[in-house]
């Protein structure tokens, strides 16, 4: 198979602005890492603040003129980036395998998740709608007037490089705002990909501009420092987020925050355990567990609790680890070193407080930032590892024997982004969904991401919702015009 940097061409390594895609003002660089041998597999630019306003000049240069586009149009360029995605999805997914580290079929699936959002936005960006009724003491009319709230900020993580800037890029454009997108140090080729894509579709100058940086925190900064800026949308931890809403403050920008979870899966007695067993392989190892909506807790009902352990702790078992490009592989190189030495610590604190470990455990030597798939058992309630994001392919499983007392478990937490729940209980099942505080629930289902349905948490794992009719709403701004008519 040939490289999979050749995808991206070296003048495509660069900023991408306006009409140019250009070198850093200063000509820094920094190296991109393949996490699975540690080797560098590109230089990117290294933006600087100069360069982050200089891609707020393109967005609102640009902006006018995309807002006027008809929608039809922003529309087919969004269908054309879909269609363009999805014919490429092989070199984009090796790409993001390469600088993500996640097994290749994975990496599949999230170009055709990624460029899902380009399709559900191309048919949302036609059914912006205002309204106009009769105010009800009459007298007047009350018209409402939806408009693009302006250039947008985007700040996105490493776990998934296109789906997470997918969409917050589909939907502004669908909205008639243009966008500028910092993606993580560790990823940015993906994402610059996409800008390239998105040029090749015929996507204006100005309406797609991407800023690649090690130095996120300045070149942020000045971005919502400047008024021109009108609307930050943040995926990434909610430490970070914190800090970026005290900024956004200044300006009070309109925001959308999609932070950290900490999910509870939770196997009822009555469960499917096959079905149980599904859900929770899928949503403990997906993305290798890099992911904010992984099961970071299982909770099972004592009366299954062994035969549930003993299955799942066999399927974990038995996936194969190594580089995401290699066949057969199901479980990749993790993101960083910093990434698996997290782990390895809440693993080992987790048994020096009387943990089990059923499989896995061992850190393994050699290149690459991998950890192996772990099934604790026998977990202690006070143990770190059930209250951190642990980030990995580690599944710390806990017997209950009420619905109350796992209720009341899976709630004590700052996050509040997904919970899981396994039963064939009807009203159980609703009993949990109405109970659990958070903003999203998988019923029977280990996964639950899809373009049509509203994404995001409550508490601090977030503000605002993408995907579904609600992601454009987060994009526009509702002008209500009082008409006089007596
Ligand atoms: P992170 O450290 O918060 O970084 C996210 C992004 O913020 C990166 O682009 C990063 O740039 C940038 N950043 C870091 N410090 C910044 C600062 N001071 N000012 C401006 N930007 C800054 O998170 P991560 O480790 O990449 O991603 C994992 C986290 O994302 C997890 O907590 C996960 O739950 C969350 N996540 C949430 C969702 C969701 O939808 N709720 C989805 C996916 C991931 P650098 O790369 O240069 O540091």
């Amino acid at each position: 198979m040939s490289d999979p940097m050749n995808v991206l061409a070296p003048e495509h390594r660069r900023l991408r602005i306006g009409d140019a895609w250009r070198d850093a003002a200063g000509g820094a660089t920094f190296a991109v890492e393949d996490p699975a041998t540690g080797t560098t597999i590109a230089e990117v630019a290294d933006a600087g603040v100069v360069d982050g306003l200089a891609a707020l000049d393109a967005a609102s240069k640009a902006m006018a003129e995309w807002a006027a586009t008809p929608p039809r149009k922003r529309s087919e360029l969004l269908t054309a980036t879909y269609r363009a995605l999805t014919e490429r999805s092989e070199e984009v997914a090796r790409l993001i395998t390469l600088e993500m580290g996640k097994p290749l079929a994975e990496a599949r699936g999230e170009v055709a998740y990624g460029a899902e959002f380009f399709r559900w936005f191309a048919e949302e960006a036609v059914r912006v709608e205002g309204r106009y009724n009769t105010a009800p003491a009459g007298g007047y009319r009350i018209l409402t007037v939806p408009k693009p709230v302006g250039p947008c900020v985007f700040v996105t993580p490493w776990n998934f490089p296109l789906a997470m800037g997918a969409r917050k890029i589909a939907p502004a454009l669908a909205a008639g705002c243009t966008t500028i997108t910092k993606p993580a140090a560790q990823t940015p080729l993906t994402m610059l990909l996409l800008a390239r894509i998105m040029e090749e579709v015929g996507v204006p100058p100005g309406v797609v501009n991407v800023v690649t940086t090690k130095r996120a925190g300045e070149v942020v900064s000045a971005l919502l420092a400047d008024r021109r800026t009108r609307k930050l949308s943040f995926t990434g931890s909610t430490e970070v987020g914190r800090v970026l809403l005290r900024q956004a403050a200044d300006n009070v920008l309109r925001t959308s925050m999609e932070l950290g979870g900490n999910a509870a899966l939770i196997v009822c007695a009555d469960a499917d355990l096959d079905v149980a067993l599904d859900g929770a392989m899928v949503a403990k190892m997906r993305n290798i567990g890099e992911s904010c909506i992984a099961a970071n807790r299982i909770y099972v009902e004592e009366p299954v609790l062994e035969e549930f352990t003993t299955r799942f702790a066999k399927r974990m078992g038995a996936l194969s680890v190594g580089h995401g490009l290699d066949d057969g592989v199901d479980v990749g190189a993790l993101i960083d070193e910093a990434s698996v030495t997290k782990i390895d610590e809440l693993v080992t604190d987790a048994v020096d407080r009387g943990a089990r470990v059923l499989v896995g455990g061992e850190r393994p030597d050699g290149p690459g930032h991998f950890y192996p798939p772990t099934v604790l058992v026998d977990v202690p309630e006070d143990a770190p590892i059930l209250e951190e994001e642990i980030f990995g392919p580690v599944a710390p499983i806990i017997s209950f024997t009420s619905d109350d007392e796992v209720m009341a478990k899976a709630n004590d937490t700052e996050h509040g982004l997904v919970g899981y729940v396994f039963t064939r209980d009807l009203q159980r099942a609703l009993r949990f969904t109405e109970g659990l505080e958070t903003g999203m629930v998988g019923i029977n289902r280990g996964l639950i991401s899809d373009p049509s349905a509203p994404f995001g948490g409550v508490k601090q794992s977030g503000i605002g919702k993408e995907g579904s009719h609600e992601g454009i709403l987060e994009y526009l701004d509702v002008t209500y015009a009082a008409i006089d008519l007596p």
